[in-house]
């Protein structure tokens, strides 16, 4: 009895909405679940990760594991609810190497689109999709455009890749090629996971550019990548350093900080949004 009238008081003492709540998804239990989506003003963050080549020396789930290291801190520093691992993106230009993992076309933008619809339906009114993976550079903005083909209650933000930044360490190599598990993208693995980087391995393959596509600037075809980097590894991940990586992870951290808070204040978009579906359905009113 005395034991229970203890365990009462504890907890009055301490709402849930006060205690301590995982910034993941899946670590929340239903009732903490509510008090995570007021905490986080609906604020809700998508890593996105991908499965494929890192190289001879990283990670299958590299992008995966370091864009959620990454969205982790974040979120601990900036509350938001963290939706548990989603790699379902854009990488036909790896299945030739094994291990890859590419969902179709149609499938990657269902998937998406009902994704962020249940996070909606359960609260994330603002959903923050942080990109860790090069390949979903033009997916992601495509799917962000067309959440205006129909209502929706809701606001897709994206946030790239923001390793790079001012201060940064000396380069050992071509910041220009360094494209693909090279000097940047494993040093940040060094901070991240780094019992899965094995540096001794990184010279094994070769990350040149072979450049064998000449057409000129402003022409894109699908196969530019594979035509520079046959091995699906561009730059030299040997000469990764923890220096590198520290400052890599602090940088897009600080940079995801600071997108969470603008999201947060920002009670714009989705006026505007509201306003741009009304007059969809409605063009002819439309004036200048
Ligand atoms: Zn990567």
């Amino acid at each position: 009895m005395y034991q229970s009238l203890l365990l009462v008081l504890t907890l009055q003492a301490t709402p849930a909405s006060q205690a301590k709540l995982s910034v993941h998804w899946a670590e929340l239990s239903a009732p903490e679940f509510r008090d995570a989506i007021a905490r986080a003003q609906g604020t809700c963050l998508l890593p996105f990760g991908i499965m494929e080549k890192h190289g001879p020396h990283l990670p299958l789930g590299n992008d995966l594991l370091n864009v959620r290291y990454v969205a982790t801190n974040a979120a601990q520093q900036e509350y938001a609810i963290v939706f548990p691992e989603y790699y379902f993106g854009q990488i036909f230009e790896a299945k030739h190497e094994p291990g890859t993992v590419a969902y179709s076309r149609g499938l990657q933008l269902q998937l998406l689109q009902e994704t962020t619809d249940e996070m909606a339906r359960n609260g994330c009114k603002k959903i923050i999709i942080v990109n860790g993976h090069g390949g979903n550079n033009s997916l992601l903005p495509y799917f962000a455009q067309s959440q205006l083909e129909s209502r929706h209650d809701y606001v897709v933000y994206t946030v790239g890749i923001m390793r790079s930044g001012q201060g940064e360490p000396r380069r050992r190599s071509n910041p220009a090629t360094d494209m693909h598990a090279g000097e940047g993208e494993t040093s940040l693995s060094l901070i991240a996971r780094p019992d899965l980087v094995h540096l001794d391995r990184a010279t094994q393959e070769s990350g040149a550019d072979l450049a064998r596509l000449k057409l000129p600037e402003g022409v894109y075809t699908g196969i530019w990548w594979y035509a520079r980097f046959p091995n699906h590894y561009a730059g030299e991940g040997a000469v990764a350093s923890r220096e590198l990586g520290e400052f890599a992870a602090k940088n897009w951290i600080n940079g995801l900080v600071q997108a969470i808070r603008a999201v947060k204040a920002d009670s714009e978009s989705l006026r505007l949004q509201n306003e741009f579906y009304e007059r969809s359905s409605k063009p002819l009113e439309t004036r200048p």
